[in-house]
């Protein structure tokens, strides 16, 4: 018989295999599917023991307050006014960033996160699909 996942492994694998920002809530109900005797509070724990190990990120989200991301790298954000969906954006982590707070400022940075505001390339074309018909 197969080894049981613990609950720990459920929800690390759920994380870290969709690749992209999830509530605790998402995570606490796709967990449930696999064992339905993980409950939220295991889930906070848990997702709390991963962002403490650096293997993911606790990430500030207007709409949803915050998301769980499973890139650890540091990067930017963009999220979406119309449908509230937040991306990773594909540009170079800008390092000088950090080197002007440190010089100018003389203090101890260890990174900075962004997070763009606008309208994500679906909701445009649905505008644009709207503006047509
Ligand atoms: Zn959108
Ligand atoms: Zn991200």
């Amino acid at each position: 018989m197969a080894r049981f996942s613990t609950q720990r492994e459920i929800i690390s694998q759920i994380i870290l295999g969709e690749g992209k920002h999830m509530t605790a809530e998402e995570i606490a109900m796709k967990a449930k599917k696999v064992n339905p005797k993980i409950g939220i509070a295991t889930v906070y724990r848990n997702l709390n023991t991963l962002v403490e190990e650096g293997k993911i990120k606790k990430v500030r989200d207007n709409n949803q307050g915050f998301v769980y991301d499973s890139n650890n790298q540091p990067h930017y954000h963009f999220e979406c006014t119309e449908c509230g969906a937040m991306y990773d954006l594909p540009i170079k982590y800008n390092e000088k960033l950090d080197d002007v707070v440190r010089h100018e400022l003389k203090l101890d940075v260890a990174n900075h996160k962004t997070t763009f505001y606008g309208t994500c390339k679906k909701c445009l074309m649905m505008k644009e699909e709207d503006t047509w018909n």
